[in-house]
């Protein structure tokens, strides 16, 4: 029997008939590791968003550092004292051995209630390789299955792992969507997630040859995907039991993102770095034209003696080649820097807490 569901807001602002999968929760809280396993997938979806650094490459980043070592995971993970990992891809099942490696690595290391789920296009998906995940602790698996895939979900719900599907909700879609969720709740899988479709850098072309339009006012979302999310739900509602999340972009950025910097942002702040409300670090920056070590231990000492800075207050990044203080210091001392230093630059950086460090701004002094 099916009881008429309402569709509610959930506190991020995305939309749920039913019950919100615990991947989803956390992924919310920016509490989830993101474990990219592999580029390598055997689908070639016309949409895929992955950058060209990423795509095809057979590569293993932890967020957003390139992994060479296991330890690696491990590290970043700690660092954003993440409570869960979402494996993604590519496909990670495309490379099983290291997936399960890594399963198993951060059960042993984070214990059994760290929250793993794993993405899988299901094109090599067996009933022996089902029960090595399940085995190894793996928690939440979600489909996004050509048709002809279909079928390997339900021998997902034959073990212990929760199971859902994932799938963009492409405009014009809606029927084949409502079929999948079908498919989905008769095999006994508990949720369908839906993600607004998003243009990207390397599926942009691809999207406009097939009429595809910008969302007005949004940077990547595409028009009309947030409606057919909504038409699904609507349905759902009243013809499912199964459970159906919408979760639109801007979650992804306002929530998700912002989150997960301000969790990893508070364990990398250096003494003198201010977070701002959106997990970036600020710093007052000082670069000498053709930066060396021996400059740069220069340049510190000369801030610590002449400006009497507290040495905790003062440091030096060599990989960027620049001396870093707090903002209010370069703010207040930029031109009497300049006068006892010369062939420097001066400014106010707002940057990434990742490893990668992406600039956001730069203020010069
Ligand atoms: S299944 Fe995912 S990773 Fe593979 S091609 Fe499609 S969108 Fe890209």
């Amino acid at each position: 029997m099916i009881i008429m569901r309402g569709i509610v807001k959930t506190p991020a602002n995305s939309l749920l008939v039913g019950e919100l999968a615990r991947g989803c929760e956390l992924c919310m809280e920016g509490a989830k590791l993101v474990l990219f396993v592999t580029g390598m997938c055997d689908r070639r979806c016309y949409y895929c968003p992955l950058s060209e650094e990423r795509r095809w490459k057979d590569v293993v980043y932890a967020n957003e550092l390139l992994v060479k070592k296991e330890d690696d995971i491990i590290k970043e993970a700690k660092l954003m004292d993440a409570l869960g990992a979402g494996i993604t891809g590519g496909d990670p099942l495309v490379r099983p051995r290291r997936t399960l490696r890594f399963i198993k690595l951060l059960k042993k290391t984070f214990g059994k209630e760290f929250h793993i789920h794993l993405y899988t296009s299901g094109t090599r998906v067996n009933l022996s390789l089902l029960r090595q995940l399940e085995k190894a602790g793996l928690d939440e698996l979600r489909f996004h299955p050509a048709k002809p895939y279909w079928h390997v979900i339900s021998l997902a719900t034959k073990t212990k792992i929760t199971v859902g599907g994932e799938m963009p909700a492409i405009p014009g879609n809606e029927k084949q969507l409502m079929e999948f969720a079908k498919y989905l709740e008769n095999v006994g899988a508990k949720f369908l997630n839906l993600n607004e479709f998003e243009f990207s850098e390397t599926n942009a072309e691809q999207l406009k040859k097939r009429g595809f339009r910008l969302k007005e006012g949004s940077l990547a979302a595409v028009e009309g995907s947030e409606e057919c999310a909504i038409e699904i739900l609507k349905w759902a509602a009243e013809n499912s039991t199964i459970s159906v999340h919408y979760c639109p972009s801007r979650l992804k950025d306002a929530v998700q993102l912002r989150n997960r910097l301000l969790r990893r942002a508070r364990n990398v702040a250096k003494p003198y770095d201010e977070i701002s409300e959106d997990g970036l670090l600020i710093k007052g920056v000082i670069e000498p034209k053709r930066p060396t070590c021996t400059k740069l231990i220069r340049i510190r000492r000369i801030l610590i003696e002449e400006f009497d800075i507290p040495e905790e207050l003062v440091g030096i990044d060599f990989n960027k080649g620049r001396v870093e203080t707090a903002w209010c210091i370069v703010e207040e001392l930029a031109t009497e820097i300049k006068r006892l230093i010369p062939n420097i630059k001066i400014g106010i950086v707002e940057e990434y807490p990742t490893a990668d460090r992406i600039l956001i701004s730069y203020n010069p002094l």
